[in-house]
């Protein structure tokens, strides 16, 4: 029998401190060449170690293997300066460092998949693989080619369409695209933004996920939630083109949020990984906290469609807090399996 409510996280978890500065986005390597191969594995077998100790059911890489969930995507692509980056405004919130897009960008190589093999090695549990998004890309870069938002992005979920698929024969279960873009981009998603999704999903066998969050934990996106008022209602403006789509799985930020839980009813019959780990706080959820957020996502969601997980990725954390919270989640996700087995 399937295991009710099957837990895991939304991708990233901290770093070791040998392998890249902790508590910190964009963190640069601290080894080089073969030794850096060899110490993103390292940190892969431990954070693989971490999530199999918390009881986590599916499996992600932790992102150890990437310095940032868009940006190390991008850098492999032909078109793309990496040197001579721009400043922009992304997410129509924070100023980052970006690459720039100078040609045409086409997929050269594959960018994950010997990290995908390499984590399906190590386990026999299921494995999600998240990359990111293609509205999501386009709002972490500066275009000096395409000039055309929309057109890049279905250039990008043609490189995504076939890392895809080389990771699904890798034996990746669940492939996870990070769109945070589309909860600020309404019309654009609504216009063109779910149609380019479904191009990077197109042809897949495995289940595909698309997460959606109020971003990391970082000061430039607390600030931001503070402006959104009482009640956020963000997910209303495109869960009906979700609904409509291709898409299995959504991946939600419910914890501490002030999302409004009966909007899932809207993509009813999708299964949603519930966020009940706030990743923007030092603070642990006690195993009641996540319980609680659980049973209320359950009048929204039915119980073999709930997938409890984290708000968003816990990169920027340090490694005690985060490991203290994926206890905190099984722990309340087990409350919840022992009510529904009575
Ligand atoms: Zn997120």
């Amino acid at each position: 029998m399937k295991k009710l409510l099957p837990t895991s996280t939304v991708g990233s978890l901290p770093k070791p401190a040998w392998l890249a500065t902790p508590e910190k986005l964009w963190s640069p390597w601290k080894l080089k060449g073969d030794k850096l191969l060899e110490g993103k594995q390292d940190a892969l077998r431990i954070s693989l170690q971490e999530q199999q100790l918390a009881g986590l059911d599916i499996i992600c890489d932790g992102e150890q293997t990437r310095q940032h969930f868009v940006t190390t995507f991008i850098e492999s692509l032909s078109g793309v300066d990496f040197e001579n980056r721009k400043v922009v405004k992304i997410r129509d919130r924070y100023d980052a460092s970006v690459p720039v897009v100078y040609g045409d960008v086409a997929r050269r190589k594959s960018v994950f998949v010997d990290d995908a093999k390499f984590l399906r090695k190590q386990t026999n549990k299921p494995i999600k693989w998240a990359l990111p998004g293609p509205m999501t890309m386009v709002d972490t870069l500066y275009d000096n080619h395409y000039k055309s938002r929309e057109k890049l992005a279905w250039e990008f979920a043609k490189a995504l369409n076939e890392e895809a698929k080389e990771l699904q024969d890798a034996g990746v279960d669940i492939i996870q695209f990070d769109e945070p873009a589309f909860n600020v981009f309404f019309e654009e998603v609504n216009d063109w933004g779910m149609a380019v999704l479904e191009r990077a999903i197109d042809g897949l066998d495995c289940e595909t996920a698309v997460h959606i969050c109020y971003g990391y934990g970082i000061k430039a996106n607390n600030d931001w939630k503070k402006t959104l008022g009482s009640e956020w209602r963000q997910y209303e403006e495109i869960f009906p083109k979700i609904q409509n789509s291709n898409i299995d799985i959504v991946s939600l930020e419910c914890q501490n949020s002030g999302v409004p839980m009966d909007l899932i009813e809207l993509i009813r019959g999708k299964k949603i990984m519930v966020g009940a780990i706030d990743v923007a706080t030092n603070s642990i959820e006690t195993p009641e906290e996540v319980a609680d957020t659980l049973r209320k996502a359950l009048e929204f969601v039915d119980i073999e469609n709930l997938y409890p997980c984290t708000n968003c990725g816990m990169a920027p954390l340090s490694r005690n807090i985060a490991q203290d919270k994926l206890n905190a989640l099984t722990a309340g996700t087990e409350i919840i399996r022992k009510e529904f087995s009575l």
